[in-house]
């Protein structure tokens, strides 16, 4: 079978590997698609401190399964399955509370063990979330990444009453605001450029802010009636801004973090007391890929976000796109059979 490898650091080659079998407890899945994401080029450039280098990429990914391994029930043959990359020892601290996607031993495919960017992938059943058989594998390729927008919706508890401000409207960004138009909240999208706010408009946004061109503080006040914003997900991630978000956000509010950001950022202790606000990191997903497999059910089109699909054999054109036009991109896939 071919892979997409990264042997190191700025390499990126289509090597031959020996096809894995399933192990016990483990499906083997023929993947149809994956999806590239701002993480995988950070691998690529060997700029996520967490990657282990070589490895085959990819964490967003779907396909059929081809064969089990011993001890797998609830599963057949010829299912079509989204998988969750994160895998978790389910015995430490966050794993005994249901918080696996933070594990202590956290593994996630396509960064820490080898991903989904190749023909076959062994993976755990209880990973692989079988999907509708009529969807097209691209579609079932974007269940993760929707699954970083019902995470943090989940761990701010979001519902219908909530207002809520999504900063950047990158793939991620606009993910948010789809699963958050889903649940019935309002939702205000501010990004720089105006073309992503456009999308976001037709998506559902009611208010869009170009904060290059527009004082987002204010907009955001006479949006609330001066209230603030009770729900904030920061998906731009620019320390910087992190102090205006707590200004922005109202008394017992809640702003998450969806950044990887390692730069400090000042914070005035005094909003966070005197608002009581509650500010949340969210890292990949926590079981949600039901949730996600239910939006899509339910006319989430997660496709409205696929910008260019290529085959697998054209990844290095795919990623070069990406890297040259990333006004032109939002969501690029790789497919790996018709
Ligand atoms: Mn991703
Ligand atoms: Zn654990």
């Amino acid at each position: 079978m071919k892979a997409i490898y990264v042997r190191e650091p700025h390499s990126l080659e289509i090597v031959e590997l020996p096809e894995p079998a399933a192990g016990a407890g483990e499906v083997l899945v023929r993947v149809g698609a994956a999806g590239i994401c701002g993480s995988d080029m950070h691998i690529y450039h060997g700029t996520n401190p967490l990657a282990k280098y070589p490895r085959i990429i990819g964490h967003e990914f779907a396909g059929e399964i081809v064969a089990m391994g011993p001890g797998v029930g609830g599963l057949s043959v010829g299912d079509h399955v989204a998988v969750d990359p994160v895998t978790s020892c389910g015995t430490c601290y966050p794993c005994s509370i249901g918080r696996r996607n933070v594990c202590t031993k956290l593994s996630v495919f396509g960064v820490h063990r080898d991903g989904g960017m190749t023909g076959f992938v062994a993976v755990p059943a209880a990973g692989a979330h079988v999907v509708p058989r009529d969807w097209s594998w691209k579609k079932a390729a974007m269940v993760e990444p929707f699954s970083i927008a019902a995470n943090v919706l989940s761990r701010t508890q979001c519902t219908e009453k909530d207002r809520v401000l999504v900063m950047g409207a990158g793939p991620i960004g606009l993910t948010v605001l789809m699963g958050a138009v889903l649940t019935g909240a309002r939702v205000a999208v501010a990004d720089v450029l105006d073309s992503r706010l456009e999308v976001a408009r037709e998506l559902g946004a009611e208010r869009v802010v170009n904060g290059g061109r527009m004082d987002l503080e204010r907009e955001m006040a006479d949006w609330t009636d001066g209230e603030g914003v009770p729900l904030i997900v920061d998906a731009v991630c620019i320390p910087a801004i992190f102090p205006s978000l707590l200004r922005m956000a109202s008394p017992a509010g809640r702003v998450a973090h969806l950044g990887f950001s390692e730069t400090p950022s000042p914070v005035v202790p005094l909003e966070i007391t005197k608002k009581e606000l509650s500010i949340v990191g969210s890292r990949l997903n926590c079981n949600m890929f039901p949730r996600v497999i239910e939006w899509f059910g339910k006319g989430i089109d997660p496709e409205k976000l696929v910008s260019h699909v290529f085959p697998f054999t054209q990844a290095r054109d795919a990623f070069r796109l990406i890297e040259e036009k990333p006004l032109e991109t939002c969501k690029v896939l790789l497919t790996f059979q018709g």
